[in-house]
């Protein structure tokens, strides 16, 4: 499987390899981050000296000639980062701690601007490319064979086995039609998937036009420590690490006094992730991404203290939580109940120092890939009276949200759409479809994912009082909007409780689970009788 698989749907990958991309001048680490995101998308070598370039990026304090050609300049700002076509907007002098991250993010909106400005960008998603392969076969010249899947194979010019399926043809012919999915990075189908695009008849000219964005957050100012919780270290949560790593490193922190706890379900780095998932390197695939995370934070940072979790947030953990840190009960008492819950709804975090890990935290960092643990977390955060840092990408388009005491939660922003599961899917025909996903929205978002978590580290939770509640960004025409009330949100009116968050979400996630639980014991009832 190739590196750039999952963003295949995306982008024009052989347009992307093609390009002429000239990158000029550097500020506090742009040019380093532009780099390593480059090799990421599988794009083309980038050199200083590049005549009639297709795109040129400009950073920093670098002089931009006049021309007609296309370019961006991307600066970084005492408090923020820009992109611009403006010849003398000046740069600043970002926080040693922020200054990683806004590079990162310069770096994201920059590329993103390359692919849309080149046409990079395929016009419509396309969330799954394959072949189907149909041998009409007569069983009857078959002698002694009568079971086709068990007896006959159906192989690949390289000797591998095709999987396939027998479907029986009506139409008085007696004849049988062996049938097989072909995947997009199959050997045989690979060539000619790649030679066909679906594209509009007739190319507009809108949306080409310059971005100009600039992205400004709360400067940070004290010294690194305090403890927290990162759950999921895939595209979003390893971004926020490498930001984290980058603040210890520009800030010479030590690390002491820091405590993180991450926790991933995920065993098996595979080739697709390393296109956006920051932390990993080929050496890494196989292994479980909670432990390696671990070990990149520990040989960075001298002194920080980490632990490791591969295990699933799930519903038990939301109520274990309730009923030993709210109503101080005992966490030795049974918790057989816990388990059956979980028997439901996947896994979870039935450590005994889960709740005592979450009380010592001063943060909830989530990178999860499902709304429904989304929204568990956010209830666990919402019980202790901490903040959750909370982001989403997918495809182009991607959203950060904070949830802090007294602004609103996630089910008043965003409904109870979001207790649904939901996650990569599979079905029969089209066998796994997995999210198109790009490094431009993972870095990006998790990058802001990370400078929440340093504010919160070197200034206090208080610290997030001046940031934005939301940020949304729509990569198809590279804009950013952002939202500075923190208890907006048009679902809070359903909630009675509408000042106790906690309190509905609770409910909401254990009430939906007990009308499940309900479901299916009159189910079983009725096979047993
Ligand atoms: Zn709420």
């Amino acid at each position: 499987m190739r590196r750039t698989i999952r963003q295949e749907g995306l982008v024009d990958q052989g347009l992307l390899s093609r390009l002429r991309i000239s990158v000029i001048g550097d500020q506090g680490g742009l040019r380093d981050s532009f780099m390593s995101m480059g090799e990421q998308l599988g794009a083309s070598v980038l050199s200083e000296i590049v005549r009639s370039p297709d795109f040129t990026v400009y950073l920093g304090d670098e002089i931009v000639p006049e021309c007609d050609c296309n370019y961006t300049r991307v600066i970084l700002l005492d408090d923020g980062v820009r992109l611009t076509q403006d010849r003398k907007a000046t740069t600043g002098e970002p926080s040693a701690l922020q200054k990683g991250g806004f590079a990162t993010i310069g770096a994201a909106l920059a590329w993103q601007e390359i692919l849309r400005v080149c046409r990079a960008i395929l016009p419509v998603e396309i969330a799954k490319k394959y072949v189907t392969v149909n041998l009409r076969i007569d069983p009857t010249t078959l002698g002694e064979i009568h079971d086709i899947e068990r007896d006959m194979i159906l192989e690949a010019g390289d000797g591998s086995e095709i999987p396939f399926s027998v479907l029986k043809r009506d139409d008085g012919t007696g004849h049988k039609l062996i049938r097989a999915r072909l995947e997009q990075d199959h050997e045989l189908t690979d060539s000619l998937l790649n030679s066909l695009s679906f594209l509009r008849r007739e190319m507009t000219e809108e949306g080409s036009l310059p971005s100009e964005i600039e992205l400004r957050l709360p400067r940070a100012h004290g010294a690194l420590s305090g403890s927290g919780i990162i759950a999921g270290v895939g595209g979003l949560g390893s971004w926020a690490l490498d930001t984290l790593i980058k603040s210890f490193r520009d800030s010479s922190s030590s690390g002491e006094q820091t405590e993180l706890s991450i926790i991933d379900p995920d065993l098996n780095i595979q080739i697709h992730n390393l296109n956006r998932q920051v932390l990993y390197k080929e050496e890494d695939l196989g292994m479980a991404k909670a432990e390696i995370a671990k070990h990149r934070l520990e040989n960075s940072v001298d002194r920080i203290t980490v632990t490791s979790y591969n295990e699933e947030i799930g519903t038990g953990s939301l109520q274990m939580l309730h009923d030993v840190v709210v109503h101080n009960g005992d966490s030795s008492e049974d918790i057989s109940w816990a388990e059956d819950l979980d028997l439901l709804h996947g896994g979870s975090l039935l450590d005994e120092d889960f709740p005592e890990m979450c009380r010592a935290s001063d943060f909830i960092l989530c990178g999860v890939d499902n709304l429904r643990a989304r929204a568990i977390l956010c209830g666990i955060s919402s019980e202790i009276g901490i903040p959750m840092i909370n982001a989403g990408a997918q495809g182009f388009h991607g959203q950060f949200d904070l949830f802090t005491e007294g602004g609103s939660c996630m089910l008043c922003r965003y409904g109870l759409g979001v207790l649904s599961q939901s996650g990569p899917m599979s079905c029969q025909e089209d066998g796994e479809v997995p999210f198109g996903s790009i490094v431009t929205s993972t870095a990006l978002f998790g990058a802001i994912e990370g400078l929440a978590m340093i504010s919160i580290l070197a200034d206090g939770p208080s610290s997030l009082d001046e940031w934005p509640s939301q940020i949304s960004w729509s990569g198809r025409k590279n804009t950013i909007s952002v939202e500075y009330t923190p208890d907006f949100g048009m679902f809070a009116r359903i909630f009675d409780a509408s000042d106790d968050h906690s309190k509905h979400i609770r409910e909401m996630v254990l009430g939906g689970l007990q009308e499940d639980s309900n479901e299916e014991s009159v189910t079983s009832d009725m096979e047993s009788s």
